[in-house]
């Protein structure tokens, strides 16, 4: 069991946050405010990623550094950096991993799940294998280098247009003038006429074509 003695255990109740995302923080900080608990935060990272701000990872810019633990113990909350591995809700324990490859149990009285979402790279075929993503700082970072490696008007097409589309269309030709974006919506949309937007739902994703439900095939040397 990692952490608290066990007078601290038998004084308050615990509670384990799991994931530092927007949804874990504000629960964490919210709970420690008003309960008489003790708060546990924990995540596989050491600092906060802004999701909401992969975009301008993705072009180059540097996003600010927000480590947990200082954030988290100047509000009396712990911070624990590993991953879960399991919750055994028999035991009301955690099997978690350090970032040393220990595998150390903690326990809890309430848990809060808030371990966030993944992009489903199965969902449209050659996504996985050709398709650039913005879900994680990491993917940000290497879509970076592809398009710094991009020739002077090359096309890149990104497909979606909700939040994260948008913006990354929008960031991706602020900041490299010299590519051609596209934006793939599958909607029908008012601008449908503006360069750049192209109405179309992607069914196949290829190494530098993307095919659509119209059977076209749009170009894309960045999908
Ligand atoms: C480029 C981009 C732009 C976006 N723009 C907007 C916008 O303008 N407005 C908007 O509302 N939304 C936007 N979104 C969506 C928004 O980022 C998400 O809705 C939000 O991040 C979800 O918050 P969350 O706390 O649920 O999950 P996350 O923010 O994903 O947090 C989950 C946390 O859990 C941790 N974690 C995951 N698995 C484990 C594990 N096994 N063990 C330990 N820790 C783990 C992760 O490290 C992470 O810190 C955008 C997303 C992207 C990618």
């Amino acid at each position: 069991m990692v952490g608290l003695s066990i007078s601290q255990l038998h004084l308050r109740p615990h509670v384990v946050v799991l994931g530092g995302g927007y949804a874990g923080l504000a629960a964490a900080t919210r709970i420690g405010r008003i309960a008489n608990v003790w708060v546990t935060v924990v995540d596989v990272r050491a600092a906060f990623v802004e999701r909401i701000r992969l975009h301008q990872a993705a072009t180059g810019q540097t996003l600010r550094h927000f480590p947990y633990r200082e954030f988290l113990e100047q509000r009396g909350i712990r911070f624990v950096q590993a991953g879960l591995e399991a919750i055994n809700p028999d035991s009301g324990t955690l099997s978690i991993r350090t970032p040393c490859g220990d595998t150390l149990t903690m326990s809890y009285d309430y848990l809060v799940y808030a371990l966030g979402s993944r992009q489903n790279t199965d969902a449209v075929e050659g996504v996985r294998e050709h398709a650039l993503t913005l879900d994680s700082l990491e993917a940000a970072k290497a879509m970076h280098q592809v398009l710094l490696q991009q020739r002077s008007s090359s096309e890149v097409l990104v497909v979606g247009g909700g939040l994260t589309g948008i913006e990354t269309a929008t960031e991706v030709a602020e900041s490299f003038p010299q590519l051609r974006v596209k934006l793939a919506i599958d909607q029908p949309f008012k601008a449908q006429n503006r360069s750049g937007l192209v109405h179309a739902f992607a069914i196949r994703i290829w190494p530098s074509a993307v095919t659509t439900s119209a059977s076209s095939k749009l170009p894309a040397a960045v999908p």
